[in-house]
């Protein structure tokens, strides 16, 4: 995949938008809904707040215009907290956004499949009755 050395710009978002398309199809991120491909949007996962970094395309996921309506003003947590359908679409729609936005979408999926970089917490161990018992 060629990556262009200037992300940022009209034509650019449009190579992101198509990109987006070739690879999920018009199905909003969120929503998990198949959409006419002329409806669908560009959202900013991660607010914008005016930087043009945020416009990387590990930033940017599809969305229907009703979905990007409700996050409008939202942050993205708050957002998929509203609806955790929202985070398990996003886990799976959203693979190719940076390791923190997945992070946060997989921390609100309790039974999504375990992150490439496991991180290891007491409560992810089996519970010790699901051990054989060697002296059994
Ligand atoms: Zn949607």
């Amino acid at each position: 995949m060629h990556l262009t050395s200037h992300p940022t710009g009209r034509a650019a978002y449009a190579d992101t938008r198509k990109w987006l398309l070739d690879e999920h199809g018009p199905i909003c991120a969120y929503c998990g809904q198949k959409f006419a491909v002329k409806v669908m949007t560009l959202d900013h996962v991660a607010p914008r707040r005016g930087q043009t970094a945020f416009d990387r395309r590990d930033n940017l996921v599809l969305a229907c215009p009703a979905c990007n309506g409700i996050k409008r003003d939202m942050a993205p947590l708050a957002f998929l907290l509203g609806n955790r359908a929202r985070a398990v679409n996003l886990v799976k729609y959203g693979w190719h956004l940076s390791a923190g936005l997945i992070d946060m979408a997989r921390a609100l999926v309790p039974d999504a499949p375990p992150p490439g970089r496991p991180r290891l917490a007491l409560s992810d161990l089996p519970a010790l009755e699901d051990e054989e018992d060697p002296y059994a």
